[in-house]
């Protein structure tokens, strides 16, 4: 119990307050009870957890605040000025915000409480979207790259979500690829940003397998020639890797992708699909990237290079697991 009174006083607000131990909010004036009823019960909420975690302990002791009201206009302010008093008493960084007439209290990047006017708040104000039914229907992808993101806005919006990129989250940290497996990697990068976020988060991890190779260049396929590789300097090592193997069916590969989607508190979603082919002998094909030119489609004896964008999404390796994860993705986001 500390004796600090505390006040506040504008034109049309006045509050005092002392800490000692009842929670209690009072008005003097022309406010009806049970508006301090509901506000009470809201602000006393912040405290509960408190005093149990404190009851456990031999030092425990009755804390909490007592009002009383002898003016008010604002909602707001009585709030903020007990959350001030609560803050500083107990030393917790709660803070107030407001938000189209609702009055927010946070403590770090938590929300604890959401205070609303009476006559309540309107959703598709109150969220910024096209209503409840969308709540939480955004997908971040974990990729700088806006192509990308493109490919996977097309099909997430025929499910009605919204998609975003870490263009729209330049502040977060890179997350390195550390893992020796794809799956290890979307995971990492999924589930680290999801974690920090608190978003649902799509990352992809893809790679050139070849089999004769053991599987390499796989989740080394960006820097297969070193560390200022380019796709030029790659392809150039894979066709000395691979001078000695004459044969075409001894050159047969796999572009891979996995995805992986990951949310807070729950079981991340895997899914992964392989291209075949073969790796030519030289490059052909002006479209693409990376080993496009080298990567004989199947049994057509066209490169993924000799491909328009729109044929290669069709069938390649990303577009076949985007695909599979429309097929498995709802049943998923239904899941708790
Ligand atoms: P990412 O995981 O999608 O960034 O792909 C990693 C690396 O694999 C790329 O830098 C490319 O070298 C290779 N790769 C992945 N997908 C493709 C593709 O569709 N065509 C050619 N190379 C690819």
């Amino acid at each position: 119990m500390t004796d600090n009174i505390y006040e506040y006083k504008d034109e049309k607000n006045w509050f005092v307050g002392k800490w000692q131990g009842f929670n209690t909010l009072a008005g003097l004036g022309q406010v009806s009870n049970e508006a301090y009823l509901r506000l009470n019960h809201d602000l006393a909420s912040l405290l509960d957890s408190d005093k149990v975690d404190s009851k456990d302990n031999q030092n425990w002791r009755p804390n909490g605040y007592d009002v009383t009201v002898i003016k008010k206009s604002s909602d707001f302010r009585l709030i903020a000025f007990v959350v001030d008093m609560i803050a500083q008493e107990t030393g917790r960084p709660l803070k107030v915000k407001q938000h189209q007439g609702a009055v927010l209290v946070t403590e770090k990047e938590r929300l604890l409480l959401v205070h609303l006017p009476e006559a309540g708040v309107k959703l598709d104000d109150f969220f910024g979207n096209s209503g409840a039914e969308k709540l939480g229907d955004t997908i971040l992808i974990a990729t700088r790259n806006e192509g990308k993101t493109k490919e996977f806005r097309k099909m997430f919006e025929k499910l009605g979500i919204k998609v975003e990129n870490l263009n729209d989250y330049p502040d977060l940290p890179e997350v390195a690829e550390t893992g020796m497996t794809f799956e290890e990697n979307a995971r990492l990068k999924a589930e680290t940003i999801s974690e920090i976020t608190g978003k649902m988060v799509l990352s992809d991890d893809s790679g050139l397998k070849v089999d004769v190779l053991g599987g390499l260049p796989g989740v080394w396929s960006a820097r297969f020639s070193g560390p200022d590789a380019t796709d030029a300097k790659n392809n150039a090592k894979l066709l000395h890797e691979l001078a000695m193997v004459f044969e075409l069916k001894d050159r047969s590969a796999q572009f891979h992708t996995t995805l992986v989607v990951a949310a807070p508190g729950k079981e991340s979603l895997v899914v992964e699909a392989d291209w075949p082919g073969y790796i030519a002998t030289e490059p052909r094909g002006d479209n693409g990237f990376g080993y496009d030119p080298l990567f004989l489609v199947g049994e057509t004896g066209r490169t993924a290079a000799q491909l328009s964008a729109q044929e290669k999404n069709e069938i390649s390796h990303r577009g076949q697991a985007v695909k599979k994860l429309m097929e498995v993705f709802p049943a998923w986001q239904q899941e708790h």
